[in-house]
């Protein structure tokens, strides 16, 4: 394999994980991000500029022999503009419609993936007469823009939806508004998957994830599912992968309700809840984008017994905890600790459910994490 440069718009920490994953393949990265500091800069060179500076878009194209995404709200017009110039995978068009609720929850349906209700909402009328329709609790959220449980607002009674009016409803022209049904479900799960150039398509074990505040918080693999909810929500990832004709990782976040799986959204990226894999499976989600979007041959997905990550969020703890267990790894994203930010991570991994069990409870009791962690060896013990 020639020495290939991939170019990575957004710097932060999937980046950096990217470039990680891709230096032992020989492979040189730049990355793009208006931040100076994005944390991505001390594993690789950074360009610094707005997303939509053409003559710098420009520039790194010139330098790079593929462009790809760490951050999925890049202006869909940049990301055509570098098309016109280099490869670009995914394709700014399944950007596109990720980068819309709307859009990505109309292409569900159009596939025949179940999903909550849902509505466009232009008004402070239609959105009460949409509440009416769907019954409370529901969710507002920006269509675009938002993520990690940010540009979002539950109405749990009528009186709320003045209140939500009053905090998003200016939003309707910059970002647009969108109404859904609120799901009652019993857990969350994701799968993450890869599509090659080629079209061949693989899924890594599905994933459980945890949120506290919107932000995830955990993630087990696999995750609990019966044999037919695995095959259907790995075939939901397909079919939406093929008709995007999609080109790389992304993650189909979907709810369970009994033996109902429900599609919330799909993030056209590698994805925090796949994050296990670099230690939990034969080959990690960020060395199969790198494959995928290289035209490279992809790797196995297969795991072993069981991983769990743990995100660190606002602050890193402290490390021995979780390095003192057989299989602790630890991530610090080197990033300055800030209220609600992702700074760090770490996976804990045994082919034994109850080990690892064990494991992650000596970590919660050490790093005053019960909370955290409870809910990943309430599972792990059955
Ligand atoms: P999102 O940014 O859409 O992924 O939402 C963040 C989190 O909010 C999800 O992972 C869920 O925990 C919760 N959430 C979002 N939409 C819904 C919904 N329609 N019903 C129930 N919970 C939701």
């Amino acid at each position: 394999m020639s020495v290939r440069t991939v170019g990575i718009l957004g710097g932060g920490q999937l980046a950096r994980m990217m470039v990680l994953a891709g230096a032992p393949m020989g492979l040189r990265f730049e990355l793009f991000d208006p931040a100076a500091d994005a944390c991505g800069v001390q594993v690789a060179p950074l360009q610094v500029a707005a997303f939509d500076d053409e003559a710098a878009l420009a520039a790194f194209a010139a330098r790079v022999d593929v462009v790809t995404f760490d951050f999925e709200n890049v202006p869909a017009r940049s990301a055509k503009f570098l098309a016109e110039r280099v490869p670009v995978h995914p394709r700014p068009d399944a950007l596109a419609v990720a980068q819309d609720r709307l859009s990505e929850k109309t292409l569900f349906q159009s596939l025949g993936i179940p999903l909550p209700a849902f509505a466009d909402i232009r008004s402070r009328d239609e959105l009460a007469a949409k509440v009416a329709e769907f019954g409370m609790p529901c969710i507002i959220k920006t269509r675009r823009l938002g993520y990690d449980g940010k540009g979002q607002f539950r109405i749990r009674s009528a009186a709320d939806i003045d209140a939500a009016w009053d905090t998003l409803g200016s939003q309707v022209e910059k970002t647009g508004l969108i109404l859904e049904g609120f799901v009652a479900f019993d857990r969350e799960v994701s799968v993450v998957a890869v599509r090659a150039q080629d079209g061949e398509f693989r899924a890594w074990p599905i994933t459980g994830n945890w949120h506290v505040n919107g932000v995830l918080s955990a993630s087990l693999a696999p995750a609990q599912l019966s044999a037919a909810q695995h095959e259907a929500a790995i075939g939901y990832a397909r079919t939406l992968a093929e008709r995007l004709d999609y080109v790389g990782v992304f993650a189909l976040e979907l709810f369970c309700r009994g033996d109902e799986l429900l599609a919330n959204e799909m993030a056209p990226r590698v994805h925090n809840s796949g994050h296990w894999t670099i230690e939990g499976s034969e080959t990690s989600q960020f060395e199969n984008h790198l494959r995928a979007v290289l035209g490279l041959p992809l790797g196995d997905t297969r795991m072993l017994g069981h991983a769990c990550m743990l995100n660190w969020i606002g602050q890193m703890p402290e490390a021995n905890a979780v390095l003192a267990q057989a299989s602790g790894h630890w991530h610090d994203y080197g990033k300055q600790s800030r209220d609600g930010r992702k700074v760090g991570h770490a996976t804990l991994r045994d082919d034994d459910a109850a080990v690892l069990a064990d494991a992650l409870e000596r970590v919660g009791g050490q790093l005053d994490r019960g909370e955290q962690v409870a809910p990943v060896i309430e599972i792990l013990r059955g």
